[in-house]
């Protein structure tokens, strides 16, 4: 493994330069004010007069669109909903300057070449582990969300010290960049968030739920169980492994755990991980999920529906209505 501190970043070959960034969200927002606090000369490109466009006039950010932003920038960094980032690079391909890098933060269309780029720009990666707000929120307390990077083209002969000299920009270099590929960010980042993170986890919620439900327990027990005690054990695991999280549960709690978990999550279970792995290799994924977007993303939101309708939404919105120290 390759990993890259402060100390190893030349920030020269970015000074003074201008880096404009494509999108207002989760990431954009939180890269384009590190950005500017860390002294760069930032423009965000948006659509004209949609919502992002307010927010960032309001925070005191340069807004143009798309085409003009880009427009003399060092980097152009695509902080888009992917699966319009494609169609964005065709409009604004003609205004990039000869020689200058465009910057990803998930690999997604350049490793499944839905953006093949000019020759003479250099093309590299640098994908935050956290979302938009903790980027935001480490920075101005002083520390980073650690990121990865990557080079997809180097046309200059510098655009790995380029992506390093950014990332130092919104604040990564302080936590450490870890060398990768663009096809190693891609398929982990998609493999994580549909086994583990956001399909894996909450799935096995779900089937907890149901299964103590089933069984005549009251969903309000279920859902305290099931749901609400789950974030206890992910901060233990976050901050310090299997190790914390077995100091601080009880003795049978550990017990039932090193019996019982592999009995949950078997052979079966890796198999399947292994179907949804190779579904994001061989590209099924990245297609299915681009031919859905061309058609509206009429299926997406009747699964998204189903989600939001099952049961344990509904208890789930009662109880923590009564635990006010949550923000809901
Ligand atoms: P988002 O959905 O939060 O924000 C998208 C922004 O793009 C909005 O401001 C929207 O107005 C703007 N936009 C939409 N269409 C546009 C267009 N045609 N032209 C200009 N602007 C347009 O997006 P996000 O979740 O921040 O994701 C951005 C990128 O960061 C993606 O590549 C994603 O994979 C990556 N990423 C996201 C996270 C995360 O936690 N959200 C983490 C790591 C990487
Ligand atoms: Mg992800």
């Amino acid at each position: 493994m390759e990993m890259f501190s402060e100390t190893d970043v030349d920030t020269a070959c970015l000074s003074g330069k201008r880096v404009t960034v494509l999108g207002y969200g989760s990431q954009g927002r939180a890269h384009a004010l590190n950005l500017k606090d860390s002294g760069f000369d930032v423009v965000v490109g948006l659509r004209r007069d949609g919502a992002s466009w307010k927010r960032a006039t309001a925070d005191g950010l340069l807004v143009m669109e798309p085409s003009e932003a880009v427009k003399g920038a060092a980097i152009t960094v695509f902080l888009t909903p992917d699966l319009v980032q494609g169609d964005l690079y065709k409009d604004i391909e003609p205004s990039l300057d000869k020689g200058a890098a465009i910057l990803f933060a998930h690999g997604f269309n350049i490793h499944y070449k839905e953006i093949e780029p000019r020759a003479d720009l250099d093309v590299v990666l640098i994908a935050p582990k956290g979302p938009g707000d903790l980027v935001r929120r480490q920075y101005e307390e002083g520390h980073g969300v650690p990121c990865l990077v990557a080079v997809h083209q180097d046309a200059t002969g510098n655009a790995l010290q380029l992506a390093l000299a950014y990332s130092h920009g919104i604040g990564g270099a302080r936590a450490g960049v870890i060398k990768t590929t663009f096809a190693e960010e891609t398929e982990t980042d998609l493999f994580g968030e549909q086994a583990v993170l956001c399909g894996g986890a909450t799935e096995l919620v779900v089937a907890g739920f149901e299964t103590l439900v089933k069984a005549g327990y009251q969903p309000e027990v279920a859902y305290y169980e099931c749901m609400h005690e789950l974030k206890l054990i992910v901060d233990l695991l976050h901050e310090g492994g299997m190790k914390k999280m077995h100091e601080f549960i009880s003795e049978t709690a550990a017990w039932g755990d090193l019996q019982s978990g592999p009995r949950v999550i078997d052979e079966h279970v890796r198999e399947r991980m292994k179907d949804v792995l190779n579904d994001i290799q061989d590209g099924t994924f990245a297609r299915n999920w681009i031919k859905e977007t061309a058609g509206g993303q009429k299926e997406y939101r009747r699964l998204m529906q189903e989600d939001l309708n099952h049961p344990i939404e509904k208890v789930g919105a009662k109880l923590r209505g009564r635990m006010d120290w949550l923000e809901n």
